[in-house]
């Protein structure tokens, strides 16, 4: 399927809506999730038009997982998080409902997850 430009995440790149952004690079940014399934949730996104992992170039990815380390590293320092939960969604099907690839880092457990 076509990347769609006009995700939330695409335009958040292009600075068209804000973000409450923790980190940024050349090949990434991080930022904190909207509706935070535990404190402290930030998305991990590459700059690259990518929709789901099967798209991502082996570069992108591997500069998202510095970044997803880095956040990581944050969230224990800030927050004392003794674990990180790393999620990430691929198509429609598995629930994925931005079409731009992300990587969810969330402090804590996955037993305190708040989900639908
Ligand atoms: P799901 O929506 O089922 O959690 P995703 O893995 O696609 O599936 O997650 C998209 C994430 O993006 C959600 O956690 C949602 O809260 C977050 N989100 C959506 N819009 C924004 C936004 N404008 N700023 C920050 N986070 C957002």
């Amino acid at each position: 399927m076509a990347y769609d430009t006009n995700n939330v995440f695409a335009k958040m790149l292009r600075g068209e809506i804000p973000c409450f952004k923790l980190y940024e690079d050349e090949h990434t940014l991080a930022f904190m999730d909207i509706m935070p399934q535990a404190e402290g949730h930030a998305l991990v996104i590459p700059k690259e038009a990518a929709t789901t992992l099967f798209e991502l170039s082996d570069e992108a990815a591997q500069a998202v997982m510095r970044t997803v380390r880095r956040i990581g590293n944050a969230q224990k320092q800030a927050l004392g998080a003794e674990g990180i939960v790393l999620m990430q969604l691929n198509g429609a099907a598995a629930g994925q409902s931005v079409p731009h690839f992300h990587v969810h880092v969330i402090p804590g457990s996955i037993a305190d997850l708040r989900r639908p």
